[in-house]
């Protein structure tokens, strides 16, 4: 039988990929993938158009999203498999995660104009389109603006951690992530933790629930993922893996570049499962 691989961490201009919905299709369906999982952040906008793009062409579409969550000063990204994203419990939650990020914008582009740079929040709101806003739109209105000449010039001097025109966005915190996750049927895993650099959060979490660790990704070469599945296995958790592909956001396209194999779905199945099981059973008690 013919191998399938699959990957679990694709991201569309339903959040900030620069690849719509159906273009990420065509291209994981040229790759040969059997299944991939849209995890955008904070929303689950581009599933529904990708799977209508499938048509019936043998390619599955996971539900997914990749939510942000926040540890002190550390970003963590939580990714949601199998999740009921047309639940209120989520749509609720996902559209205030939206308004905040546009107000966020809103403040950014101040900070920008204050500084005396003269972009405006409808060039924003253009070039993010469909998307919540995130600090990429400010960064190509940057860069179509001619303010600066490279998207990593816009991060180093204007949008990123400490520059003058960083806006911190709400987050939830791990539990409120996970628990959300959980609350809509799905799996919790924690994304990219080898660029997290923060390990001794995992028992934390782990007594939130999560389910598992992302220990593939481009940016985890071999000693890393390694190190992940070895952490997974010692905690009892699922390890995932995915491209994290952004489209041309960072450069080439990623997707292809992880390959996952099928089995690593049907895990987060019976994962999946087996929360519904525990629930039935606390249900019952
Ligand atoms: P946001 O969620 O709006 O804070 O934007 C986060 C996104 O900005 C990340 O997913 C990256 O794609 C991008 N990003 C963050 N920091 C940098 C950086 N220093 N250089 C380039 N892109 C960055
Ligand atoms: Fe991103
Ligand atoms: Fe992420
Ligand atoms: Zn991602």
């Amino acid at each position: 039988m013919k191998k399938r691989f699959i990957d679990l961490h694709v991201h569309t201009t339903a959040s900030d990929g620069t690849l719509t919905p159906q273009e990420v299709v065509e291209k994981a369906l040229e790759l040969g993938f059997s299944a991939i999982a849209i995890a955008d952040h904070d929303t689950a906008k581009g599933l529904e158009p990708a799977i209508e793009a499938v048509g019936g062409r043998g390619l599955e579409i996971i539900p997914a999203v990749e939510l942000s969550a926040s540890e002190g000063e550390s970003d963590i990204h939580i990714l949601g498999y199998l999740i009921d994203y047309r639940d209120p419990k989520f749509t609720s939650v996902a559209e205030r995660l939206r308004r905040a990020r546009y107000e966020r914008g809103v403040r950014m582009v101040e900070k920008l104009n204050e500084l005396g740079i003269g972009i405006k929040m409808e060039t924003v709101k253009e070039i993010a389109g469909e998307a919540a806003i995130g600090r990429p739109h400010v960064a190509d209105a940057l860069l179509q603006g001619e303010y600066v000449k490279s998207y990593d010039e816009a991060f180093a001097r204007y949008l990123g951690y400490h520059a003058p025109a960083y806006v911190p966005k709400y987050r939830l915190s791990p539990k409120e992530a996970i628990d959300l996750i959980h609350s809509v049927n799905g799996v919790a895993v924690f994304a990219h933790p080898g660029l997290v650099h923060r390990d001794e959060l995992i028992p934390k979490f782990l007594e939130m629930g999560l389910d598992g660790l992302e220990a593939f990704h481009p940016q985890q070469g071999y000693y890393v993922s390694n190190h992940y599945i070895d952490l997974a296995k010692k905690y009892g958790l699922l390890y995932t893996g995915g491209s994290d592909c952004h489209g041309t956001r960072k450069g080439k396209i990623l997707m292809g570049s992880v390959k996952m194999p099928y089995s690593c779905l049907e895990a987060l199945r019976r994962r999946r499962k087996e929360l519904e099981k525990g629930r039935e059973g606390n249900l019952a008690v």
